[in-house]
């Protein structure tokens, strides 16, 4: 079989969705199709039907041209074996893996990857560092997640966890994530943890036309909600977006300082509340970054949006296919 490999299937898996995608070499997902995770009916059925999804995404094109799968999961997952390790979004599928699966049932080779390690990939090829050697990709969004282009090559470290961005301590003793760090970029600059400064101050009595936007349920405040109050000139509001700008600035120079990237690329929800003060965090970052960083702070929003994992995917696969056909 030495049919030329025009196309590779990209793969997204999260606790609520599932994405498949046909890519072509120009980077571009040309078909592609989603559907529910549903965790709780269990991992074979979730890789069947993820199965279906890329079988669907594949209808149009010859079998023989699709060179290879990629893809990125919700974890935390060992990427060699696929097999999770109690991951909190998708219960019930700890000590479980779908990769020996689904490589016998689409007869190709399959890559777990690191969701955020594969979007600084797609950035560093096709987003704003296009060509770029060295670029540190951070999503700000649900969670805080990064990932780290150094030499033109994904760093993975030794177990696949490198680039665990959300959890540098930007402000030792300030409020923790879901793993229980203290102060960590996570804790207070993720969608969740935004929401969860709010709530907190409101719950010790804090007035805040929050609570009128929620129609008095204090524990329904999101993200987005903060943002729009701090628009409006709500005092909490404010206090809380300028305490995300001071950690996201922290966090941004470190990454700076320890990395040297070309590009640091920022993506995910919270970073569109941010858009606004834009100015004023790089301004920040540029405060608390080495002295060879002024006037040269490169930081850049993520042309890319939603798809970047997929992209990330989709190159990684073309990588593979490529190096193993020589
Ligand atoms: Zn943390």
């Amino acid at each position: 079989m030495s049919s030329q490999i025009n196309y590779v299937f990209a793969g997204d898996i999260g606790g609520t969705n599932m994405r498949a995608a046909l890519a072509d070499r120009s980077g571009t997902l040309i078909e592609r199709g989603v559907c529910q995770t549903e965790p709780e009916l269990g991992l074979p059925q979730a890789e069947e039907n993820l199965r279906a999804l890329f079988e669907e995404v594949a209808s149009g094109v010859p079998r023989d041209e699709v060179g290879g799968v990629v893809i990125s999961s919700a974890g935390p997952i060992d990427p060699d074996s696929g097999i999770y390790v109690h991951p909190p979004n998708l219960p019930g599928w700890h000590d479980m893996t779908m990769k020996p699966g689904l490589a016998t049932s689409l007869n190709l080779q399959v890559t777990i990857g690191h969701d955020a390690t594969l979007g600084a990939l797609a950035e560093s090829r096709y987003g704003v560092g296009k060509g770029a050697q060295h670029l540190v990709y951070v999503t700000l969004s649900t969670g805080v997640g990064g990932g780290v282009i150094a030499n033109g090559q994904m760093v993975t470290g030794a177990h696949g966890h490198a680039g665990e961005i959300g959890h540098l301590l930007v402000r030792p003793g300030g409020q923790s994530c879901n793993v229980g760090c203290d102060g960590c970029l996570e804790g207070i600059s993720s969608g969740g943890g935004i929401a969860r400064a709010a709530t907190i101050a409101m719950s010790a009595g804090r007035a805040s036309s929050m609570s009128d936007m929620t129609g008095g349920d204090i524990e329904a405040v999101s993200a987005q909600i903060v943002f729009e109050a701090a628009a409006n000139g709500d005092p909490l509001g404010r206090e809380i977006v300028e305490s995300v700008i001071d950690a996201v600035a922290t966090g941004f120079a470190d990454i700076l300082n320890t990395l040297d990237p070309e590009y640091l690329v920022v993506g995910g929800a919270v970073t569109g509340g941010l858009q606004p003060y834009w100015n004023d965090l790089k301004a920040l970052v540029e405060d608390k970054a080495l002295p060879h960083f002024k006037g040269s702070v490169p930081l850049y929003v993520s042309p890319l949006g939603d798809d970047v994992s997929l992209v990330g995917a989709a190159t990684h696969a073309f990588d593979l296919a490529d190096s193993r056909s020589g």
